[in-house]
């Protein structure tokens, strides 16, 4: 059986450099670039890679600059729509090709088409490789000492930093093989990935996706990484990296994050900034342990015992929140701005996942929805993790009772307001001192700003103070209940 070509399959691995799929293809005579577009509403379009509409316009520009990318290095990205082991064997037919290399995703749908893939491919005589690419560790490889998976951030952190995350970098390929212009597929807007109503309008004002993109943002930040620890929270300041889509789509790996962070900062993980960053990647890896391990988390309760939490869902507040329509500003601020960039601050993450699973009593695994279709890093075991973690019902979970009070939140991170005003103009007028509970303002500065509470901007759909007596209540039935 000749090896003289291979097939690179494409995911969630867009990028040239340090990518040990495509690597391990360079010995190849002949490389073909794929991307496979799974059908709607098969198993392998289920799972959070492709699941939301504000991901599918991220994938169609990331596609976009792979594929030129890879034609200035003399190849092409063929794409292709059906399930993927049908299009990989047929284009195994069609080009002669022996192998098929991938990078391996670790979702519970990604893990089952991968399995699903190999094992058709291999009884068809072909070469299946998958590799480790999109992580600093698989999660089988970071157990405590009784060989179990860890639920608490802490030790499971400082069990990867002892495996160590100081990983070789592979290097970008400058020339690949040219593709038999023969080769038939579907064009990148034949996907159909952009929405029918240019919703998405405003976000590329706001992120340029691509790997160069990625090394654009990613540049950018490590000149400032010094004070992340310090500006990390805050809602008004520029103070995070924003690689949350580009690492989602792999656009750039957390190999080449620390290794970046470390050739700046040798001593990266003595120093408040750097190490808070990279710890912040660590949480990545966190996530994507726990959903392998406990795959069913992406539906249940990590802890079953919150089974009985008496969610309300009552539509009225569901729709409020999605729509930033609550009445409550820094929640209103974050929606919106969730909706026109397509991305939220993680401090925002928490207020607004916190109001809606506490204060309104929502489900979280229907905030979880929302995210997962309106997020362009919308990723299903950071997703997962980070609502369960709010709700109180996940590993390492916030408190039950913890329930963030947004008032507070936003005068201790959006402390001039700058947030809130750019996202809720209505309200931009009123003094600081009013701007974050309205309804507790004066009439004549309400007045004054041209504002009208429940007119010109929405009464609170839920009273903050009792709504958090109800839900504290709610918990702590349940905590008695356990024992
Ligand atoms: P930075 O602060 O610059 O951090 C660097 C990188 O570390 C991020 O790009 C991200 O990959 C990772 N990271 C940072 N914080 C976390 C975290 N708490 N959990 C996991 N990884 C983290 N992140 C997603 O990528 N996709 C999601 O769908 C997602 N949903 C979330 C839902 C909720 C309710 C919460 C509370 C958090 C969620 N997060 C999610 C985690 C976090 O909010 C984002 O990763 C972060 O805001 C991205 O911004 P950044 O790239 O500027 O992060």
């Amino acid at each position: 059986m000749s090896t003289s070509t291979t097939l690179v399959w494409f995911r969630q691995d867009l990028r040239l450099a340090d990518n040990p799929a495509l690597d391990a293809a360079l010995t190849s005579k002949h490389i073909i670039p794929v991307y496979i577009l799974p059908p709607e509403g098969s198993d392998e379009s289920r799972d959070g890679f492709l699941r939301g509409g504000a991901s599918r316009w991220w994938l169609h520009h990331s596609l976009t600059t792979l594929d030129r990318d890879l034609r200035a290095r003399g190849s092409r990205l063929t794409t292709h729509r059906g399930k993927p082991d049908e299009v990989l064997a047929r284009l195994a037919a069609e080009t002669g090709a022996a192998a098929v290399h991938w990078n391996r995703r670790l979702e519970p749908a990604g893990i089952a088409t991968d399995r699903a893939v190999k094992q058709s491919l291999r009884e068809q005589g072909l070469t299946a490789q998958s590799f480790a690419g999109n992580y600093l560790h698989e999660p089988w490889n970071v157990l405590n000492k009784q060989g179990s998976p860890y639920k608490v951030f802490t030790p499971y952190w400082k069990a990867l930093l002892a495996e160590g995350i100081d990983l070789p970098v592979l290097p970008e390929p400058e020339k690949l093989p040219g593709v038999d212009e023969a080769i038939e597929g579907e064009t990148i807007n034949s996907l159909g990935l952009l929405p029918q109503l240019d919703w998405a309008e405003g976000f590329a004002d706001w992120w340029t996706p691509g790997e160069a993109g990625a090394w654009d943002r990613f540049e950018s930040f490590v000149d400032d990484i010094s004070h992340y620890h310090e500006t990390r929270n805050r809602l008004d300041l520029d103070g995070t990296s924003r690689l949350s889509p580009h690492l989602h789509f792999g656009e750039i790996s957390p190999r080449q994050i620390v290794a970046r962070v470390r050739s700046e900062y040798p001593d990266a993980l003595d120093k408040k900034g750097p190490e808070h960053f990279l710890r912040e990647v660590g949480w990545r890896e966190f996530g994507a342990n726990l959903l392998y391990h406990f795959p069913q988390t992406e539906t249940d309760n990590l802890d079953a015992r919150f089974d009985r939490l008496p969610w309300r869902n009552d539509p009225d507040h569901i729709a409020a929140w999605q729509h930033g329509q609550t009445g409550i500003p820094v929640v209103d601020a974050a929606m919106r701005a969730l909706w026109a960039t397509g991305w939220m601050h993680n401090r925002a993450r928490m207020i607004v996942a916190s109001f809606l699973t506490k204060n309104c009593l929502v489900d979280w695994r229907l905030g979880a929805d929302w995210f997962m279709d309106t997020l362009v890093d919308a990723d299903l075991p950071s997703n997962t993790a980070g609502w369960q973690w709010v709700a109180g019902t996940g590993a390492d979970a916030a408190p039950y009772f913890r329930i963030f009070n947004p008032v507070l939140q936003g005068e201790k991170f959006d402390p001039d307001g700058t947030f809130i005003r750019r996202w809720v103009p209505e309200l931009a007028d009123l003094p600081d001192k009013a701007l974050f509970a309205p309804w507790e303002a004066k009439p004549e500065n309400l007045h004054q700003a041209g504002v009208t509470l429940g007119k010109t901007y929405p009464r609170p759909i839920i009273d903050l103070k009792t709504s958090r007596e109800v839900a504290l209540g709610a918990f702590q039935q349940i905590k008695e209940y356990q024992r």
